[in-house]
């Protein structure tokens, strides 16, 4: 790799990664608890995906897949994107990012805050497939370089050894090891890798893939129905997910995730996006499953900042069915080592 791009990546490492882990106590339906989350948007963009577009551009410099003036091109729901326009932009790169048109106006916003260019993709071109077969046919025509985070092992890869061997190091700190991991599945990269970096440490760690109730991808295959957990359940079961290696998945409720995430909002401060919520509400479920002594850990990927014009943003109805009508947040002690 020429040392101007070696520096220009050693000069911003610092801002990604090493996020601090948090340890949330709470009571479910009156009984204690507590459950370990990395809160991602500590990242340089806000997000967990800073890891991911870090971890791939520096792969890609380092086998020549990339060259100096190519443009970045890649579908995504969001994070993603926005982390590839920063750094992309950061290393010289042109940035075009192809988004289905139903995410929310921040990202959009972000991602051209951040010096890229942003296509919409409507459900009539093809929503998320689509887009992936318009980032192809783009580089067809040469100069481009698709970071293909659906199929990537290089993303997976940046969760084994970053994000899971931080979570692995920060509950060793606390004399613990992971019993079980959840995350929500856009990529699958967070939890195949995570998951992969946990069980280094305990071979038995359960790894619990979350996808919305209401629209069951991992289960099903294919899409089905709606939700409004953004950044997860895109459309078709990634490449990189290995359902094989996962221990069962996990549902949960549109709503309801908006409640979690408004809940640890308006009662610890920690204001985090709808996936986040639904990512607490899956350490619940995986709770049921290893027993309440079990370690369970998950992450945060990113904060509540752009989800400011969506549901997000409604007080929601709390019914006795949801899981957060039933969760009370007692406390909080953050590992930051
Ligand atoms: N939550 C949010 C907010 C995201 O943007 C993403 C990535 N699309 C995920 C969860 C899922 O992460 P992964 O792609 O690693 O499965």
């Amino acid at each position: 790799m020429d040392q101007a791009i070696q520096e220009r990546f050693s000069a911003i490492a610092p801002l990604i990664g090493h996020t601090p882990l948090l340890e949330i106590a709470f009571t479910f339906r009156g009984q204690p608890g507590k459950i370990y989350a990395k809160a991602e948007y500590y990242n340089l963009t806000g997000s967990i995906k800073d890891r991911v577009a870090f971890h791939i551009l520096k792969k890609a410099y380092e086998n020549e897949a990339i060259r100096p003036g190519d443009t970045i091109v890649e579908a995504t729901s969001g994070n993603t994107g926005i982390s590839f326009s920063a750094l992309g932009r950061y290393l010289g790169h042109p940035v075009s990012i192809f988004m289905p048109d139903w995410m929310s106006r921040e990202r959009i916003n972000l991602m051209e805050g951040f010096g890229a260019s942003v296509r919409l993709v409507s459900h009539e071109e093809g929503g998320f497939l689509g887009s992936i077969k318009m980032t192809e046919e783009l580089a067809e025509k040469g100069g481009v370089f698709l970071p293909c985070q659906f199929s990537n092992e290089d993303n997976t890869e940046a969760h084994e050894i970053s994000t899971g061997k931080e979570i692995a190091e920060q509950l060793a700190s606390l004399g613990l090891k992971a019993d079980g991991f959840v995350a929500g599945v856009g990529t699958g990269g967070t939890v195949m890798g995570i998951a992969r970096a946990l069980r280094r440490g305990n071979p038995s760690c359960a790894a619990f893939p979350l996808e919305p109730l209401n629209s069951p991808t991992l289960s099903t295959g294919y899409k089905v129905g709606k939700h409004r957990i953004y950044g997860i359940s895109d459309e078709f079961i990634p490449d990189i997910v290995k359902l094989s290696e996962m221990t069962r998945i996990v549902s949960v409720d549109d709503s309801d995730a908006i409640a979690m995430a408004r809940l640890l909002s308006e009662t610890l401060g920690i204001g985090v996006g709808v996936s986040s919520g639904a990512n607490f509400l899956g350490c619940l479920l995986a709770r049921e499953h290893l027993g309440p002594q079990a370690v369970i850990a998950t992450v945060f990927a990113d904060d509540n900042k752009k989800y400011l014009s969506t549901d997000y943003a409604k007080p929601q109805q709390l019914t006795d069915s949801m899981l957060t009508a039933h969760i009370r947040l007692t406390g909080l002690r953050v590992i930051r080592n």
